[in-house]
């Protein structure tokens, strides 16, 4: 049986209605009698879903002249390198915030390909809240921030002022809140977990950033080639970015980034009030910092944690447990998580209060 209430933090959960219409395309795609996954991408068919893809980003962050939109393969962590490697001046220095595990594995990269500098990090309190209030050098390159830290829980509420042209990671909070994305130099989020399968990874960039580095690129990993290439330079991942596409229409058709907004705001405010009342629970982050993607906390008694384990798999919930680098549990909230589904997890949480506290 199907779990009914998923809570995966990655690759995530997507819109029912989406799956349906993913698996009917892989039978009879536009119909042409073929499947999405059988048909080049280079044929018109495909070529409208690229295009539909790219202006739904597009229109769903507000940007437009001077900003390309690219859906590559290799994940965000292929973006950890390639961002350093088109932005990074070979005499300059890129700034970087350091969140956690995904930002560190960007740093280790940048550092690979050139000068870099930490500018603030959370590491002091083992990522547990977000830095802030730091300043941004005005001769970086860029500054690199990660806007929802998906491991550890936290989230910037607010993002910094900044003289220089601001990369961020939106790998899990992507599409999940209204943001103005010409705040942005360059925004990268790996689809898997708010906006579709794993396989592409979304890059929305100003193109007047590229060519500033000195260094000699090679073809796969230069963001001019993709461009030039409208994104199909080789053989781009068509079905990620397919069902990708139909996410992005079913969060335009019912409201957009006001509508997900408000949906994502009452699911986190329902789960962190449980957290917070629940005598048994207890969140690992700062409060001003939660996120509303990935909710963490631990239980006050370790020792029940697999009678716990065993009522919320009973209520057909999954995907639960926490990152092995924090343990306890974490609910990830992603878009398409119904409101439902945290009530139910919640009602779990509290029968499970009455039973053992
Ligand atoms: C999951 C995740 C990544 C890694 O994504 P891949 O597509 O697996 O490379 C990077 N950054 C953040 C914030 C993530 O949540």
């Amino acid at each position: 049986m199907k779990p009914a209430h998923n809570f995966s933090a990655g690759p995530g959960i997507l819109p029912a209605e989406v799956l349906q219409q993913a698996s009917e395309a892989c039978i009879n795609f536009d119909n042409l009698n073929l499947s999405l996954l059988e048909i080049s991408h280079r044929s018109k068919n495909f070529e409208a879903v690229m295009d539909e893809s790219r202006a739904l980003v597009k229109e769903l962050l507000g940007i437009g002249d001077g900003w390309q939109v690219l859906f590559l393969g290799g994940g965000a962590s292929l973006q950890f390198a390639m961002v350093p490697y088109n932005l990074l001046r070979t005499e300059g220095y890129a700034a970087y915030v350091n969140t956690g595990v995904w930002a560190n594995k960007a740093i280790k990269e940048a550092k690979t390909i050139g000068n870099t500098k930490v500018i603030a990090s959370s590491e002091d309190k083992k990522y547990t809240y977000v830095p802030k209030g730091f300043e941004i050098p005005a001769d970086a390159d860029y500054v690199h921030i990660t806007s929802n830290n998906t491991i550890y829980g936290t989230q910037m509420h607010a993002f910094p002022q900044s003289p220089v042209p601001i990369v961020c990671d939106m790998s899990s909070d992507i599409f999940s809140r209204p943001v103005d994305g010409n705040k942005f130099g360059l925004i990268y989020a790996g689809a898997q977990k708010n906006m579709g399968p794993a396989g592409a990874t979304m890059i929305a960039l100003r193109e007047d950033l590229l060519g500033k580095t000195g260094r000699k690129m090679l073809s796969m990993l230069d963001y001019a080639v993709h461009i030039k290439g409208g994104s199909m330079y080789n053989t781009p991942p068509v079905f990620s970015i397919y069902v990708s596409m139909l996410t992005l229409r079913w969060l335009k058709k019912n409201g957009g980034l006001a509508w997900i907004g408000k949906r994502n705001a009452e699911k986190s405010e329902t789960m962190y009030a449980e957290i917070d009342r629940n005598s048994l629970f207890t969140g690992t982050t700062a409060v001003e910092d939660r996120s509303q993607m990935n909710a963490t906390f631990v239980m006050t008694k370790p020792e029940l944690e697999p009678e716990f384990d065993k009522m919320w798999k009973e209520a057909g919930i999954s995907g639960l447990r926490g990152h092995r680098d924090v343990g306890g549990y974490r609910a990830s909230l992603y878009n398409a998580l119904p409101v439902e589904s945290v009530k139910v997890l919640t009602d779990v949480m509290q029968a499970f209060e009455k039973k053992f506290a």
